[in-house]
């Protein structure tokens, strides 16, 4: 199985999907990982071109990034800027380097640009001092957790082939504690779909055992050359347990983004994520020394598809995304499989992600891996929408793409419409 830490952290923390005028930039800070988890996708995914770049972004890459995303998005008219710390683990960066970095970034982007400070972290490295870096930095927080320790430690592993949870759930305690006193903004999880595990116990451990009450279920990353004989239905069992375990919890806080993100788009609100594929590519990923590439998840489809090699040394942001790879890209992106043309769901499901499209003899021309769960799950979520006393029109809808995506529902509001119970 091949999952990632935070490759999809790029849309922020259940926050409405970039605008034309925000960009994600995947910061590669750390290009190793003190743990070593078998489903990931950047070392265990045979993309093994990391081994050349400097295990740590050096302080000169850091301020020519600095420069170069000032730059490109002053040109191309971006007014905000999510810069996402990722890795391998980012917090191997050491806290100096750490603190100074976040510095870096802030007196050079925060005159002219909206920027935000995400990171993805494994967690189990954070201690007191870490706590003080992030909240004096507002940096927005993701763990990556799969579950109660013993789903955990299935593969999210040492490299003696330990468990990680218990490191993690340390780190975890001490964030929670943070964002209690109002140190640091809310903390959110990522959980990477394991099929053969109960959804509903999983929500409920990250949720009411661990107390993060924003998180989203990550699909592994497996393209049609990876997913072997695994039957995609079962990640939409696991998909549709997950929502009704979501819609049955009463605290109104709590948000699932894939979940939240399928709900609204029914009923012709925003959408949330962009794994299902159905958003523009509007993220820059920078490695350590310099090197930029597409989206960081497209790595388990082979380096070469989402480089060309150039550097923030010797390209601009909107050389960058106008160069031949990333126009190649756009347009696998823009052109869904002969599958998806006929599909009700294709503007719900944007035809998978393109990781999920991908396979080696004809790259992204596919339904997704999980097209079967996927159709399941959708029609999951709108026989609940049904039940709630929402008419076929409303969904026919939104499946027709008859809807300007800023009719915002709550989840509230839709559990307590009086519905057309069964
Ligand atoms: S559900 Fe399947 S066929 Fe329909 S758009 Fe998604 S991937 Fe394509």
């Amino acid at each position: 199985m091949f999952g990632s830490d935070c490759g999809s952290q790029a849309d922020g923390n259940a926050m409405p999907l970039p605008e034309p005028t925000t960009l994600s930039a995947v910061v590669k800070i750390a290009e190793r990982c003190n743990i070593n988890c078998s489903y990931c996708y950047v070392f265990n995914a045979g993309d093994e071109t990391y081994r050349e770049r400097p295990k740590i972004m050096g302080q000169d890459v850091i301020e020519a990034t600095a420069q170069f995303l000032l730059d490109g998005c002053v040109s191309l008219g971006i007014s905000n800027l999510l810069v996402i710390l990722h890795g391998g683990e980012p917090l191997l960066m050491g806290k100096k380097e750490f603190d100074r970095m976040c510095t870096t970034f802030r007196e050079v982007l925060t005159p002219d640009l909206n920027m935000y400070i995400t990171m993805q972290t494994n967690a189990t490295l954070i201690d007191q001092d870490w706590l003080e870096i992030f909240a004096r930095h507002h940096v927005r927080i993701g763990v990556s957790i799969d579950g109660p320790k013993q789903y955990n430690d299935e593969f999210r592993v040492t490299f003696k082939g330990g468990g990680t949870y218990d490191a993690a759930r340390r780190g975890i305690d001490l964030l929670l504690t943070a964002q209690e006193r109002n140190l640091i903004p809310d903390i959110s999880a990522l959980c990477v779909i394991n099929c053969q595990r109960s959804a509903d116990v999983i929500y409920n451990h990250i949720v009411h055992d661990l107390g993060i009450r924003k998180l989203d279920f990550l699909l592994p990353d497996f393209t049609h050359d990876t997913i072997g004989a695994q039957d995609p239905r079962l990640y939409g069992k696991f998909l549709c347990n997950a929502f009704d375990a979501w819609i049955a919890d009463k605290d109104p806080a709590i948000e699932v983004r894939i979940l939240k993100s399928v709900l609204s788009t029914l009923l012709g609100g925003p959408r949330y994520v962009s794994v299902l594929g159905r958003e523009a590519i509007n993220v820059v990923t920078i490695q350590s020394d310099g090197t930029l590439a597409a989206d960081d998840t497209l790595r388990a489809c082979g380096f070469e598809v989402m480089s060309e090699g150039d550097t923030i040394f010797d390209t601009t942001l909107q050389q960058f995304f106008t160069n031949d790879l990333m126009k190649r890209l756009s347009s696998d992106y823009q052109e869904k499989a002969q599958a998806c043309q006929s599909c009700g769901w294709l503007n719900i499901c944007g035809g998978g992600s393109l990781i999920n499209r991908f396979k080696k003899e004809n790259r992204f021309s596919n339904a997704s891996v999980y097209c079967d769960g996927l159709r399941q799950f959708f029609s999951h979520v709108s026989q609940f929408l049904l039940t709630q006393g929402f008419g076929f029109s409303d969904i026919s809808a939104a499946l027709q793409d008859k809807v300007d995506h800023t009719a915002p529902w709550t989840r509230e509001e839709v559990v307590s419409r009086p519905g057309v119970r069964k």
